[in-house]
């Protein structure tokens, strides 16, 4: 079927498809072309084609009337792999080109994905951040649903990792009403915000001042700011919150033993922590327990309500969540 549609080089295909959509000009009919470096946008029969015209270049052109989704595969012709969150879609590529190309795929394809980032550096340093290739749109900005909530998020500016959805979920249902709930490392709030929602009372701790600041935005948009407190700062600093706790959540797994004596500081008499840690798979759980149980003593009582695999880390490596209870 022969068409009017706007054609760009590859690289404007995002760029102009958004434009297009923006027109209310895309057609939602005809499939999407890829064509020796140009892309062929296919336009809705309502279209404005004098305002576009003006805008693009737009040809006459046989298109196939679109029978399903338009997938990254289908573009690409082999399946890349990313990860979803919000509206971003975050790929892991050593190869510059093909990152580009997986990119483009990604937006020239019908997923509702905005932004495409390519990791450019491990996740480092104290707040736990990476560096992204931003390759296609120009925010690192989106919002992440997981379980009912919603959270603000700027994957250039603080921690978060969708992978740990199902966790966090394991955790939250422990949870009861009006219990006292305390995150020492809360980031953008994933435990804190569902935990609120539960009933609980939580407080949350960051030593990254802007992941606090989206914490406080994420307990307003999810209607817990009632019940959430945001601090920021060294929990090892904070005061007011000595034997305060009925649940304390510490996910900095490669140094949480260094914060075990303030863990022991904020649990109240009775006290659930969730413990997480990356061990060697040939004693995952032996240098965690180890260390809580020597923090513990001689004040508390110790036993492990569960040892939890969470998910293979590296070779070798696993990634492993402590259930712990202290009763004084
Ligand atoms: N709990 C969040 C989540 O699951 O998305 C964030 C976890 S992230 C692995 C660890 C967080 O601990 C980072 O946001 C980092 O800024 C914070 N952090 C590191 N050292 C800290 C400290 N001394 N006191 C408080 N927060 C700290």
């Amino acid at each position: 079927m022969t068409v009017p549609c706007v054609r760009v080089p590859r690289e404007r295909g995002e760029a102009a498809r958004k434009r297009i959509a923006e027109l209310d000009a895309l057609s939602g009919t005809y499939e999407i072309e890829v064509v020796d470096g140009d892309i062929y946008i296919p336009l809705d029969e309502s279209a404005d084609l004098d305002a576009l015209v003006s805008e693009f270049d737009v040809v006459d052109r046989d298109v196939d009337r679109r029978e399903t989704q338009t997938l990254p595969a289908d573009i690409l012709g082999f399946e890349p792999s990313y990860e979803r969150l919000g509206d971003i879609a975050i790929i892991d590529e050593d190869d510059d080109e093909r990152a580009r190309g997986i990119a483009e795929a990604i937006a020239d394809s019908d997923l509702p994905l905005d932004t495409v980032v390519n990791r450019a550096s491990p996740i480092e340093g104290e707040l736990r951040i990476r560096n992204w290739d931003l390759l296609v749109g120009d925010s690192t900005e989106t919002v992440h649903r997981e379980y009912g909530c919603e959270f603000e998020v700027d994957i250039a500016e603080m921690y978060f990792s969708p992978r740990l959805a199902t966790e966090r979920r394991r955790v939250v249902k422990q949870v009861e009403d009006g219990e006292q709930f305390f995150d020492m490392f809360a980031g953008v709030g994933p435990f804190v915000i569902p935990a609120a929602k539960q009933g609980a009372e939580c407080v949350g701790t960051d030593l990254n001042e802007a992941a606090i600041e989206y914490l406080r935005r994420n307990a307003e948009r999810n209607n817990v700011a009632e019940r959430v407190t945001a601090i920021h700062g060294d929990v090892r600093e904070i005061s007011g919150y000595d034997d305060w706790a009925d649940r304390l959540v510490m996910n900095l797994p490669h140094s949480a033993d260094e914060f075990l004596e303030t863990a022991v500081e904020l649990a109240g008499d009775d006290c659930v922590l969730h413990y997480y840690d990356i061990q060697h798979e040939s004693d995952p759980f032996g240098p965690g327990e180890r260390a809580i149980r020597e923090a513990a003593a001689p004040d508390y009582e110790v036993t492990v309500q569960t040892k939890h695999e969470v998910r293979s880390y590296a070779p070798h490596e696993l990634n492993v969540c402590l259930d712990v209870r202290f009763r004084r």
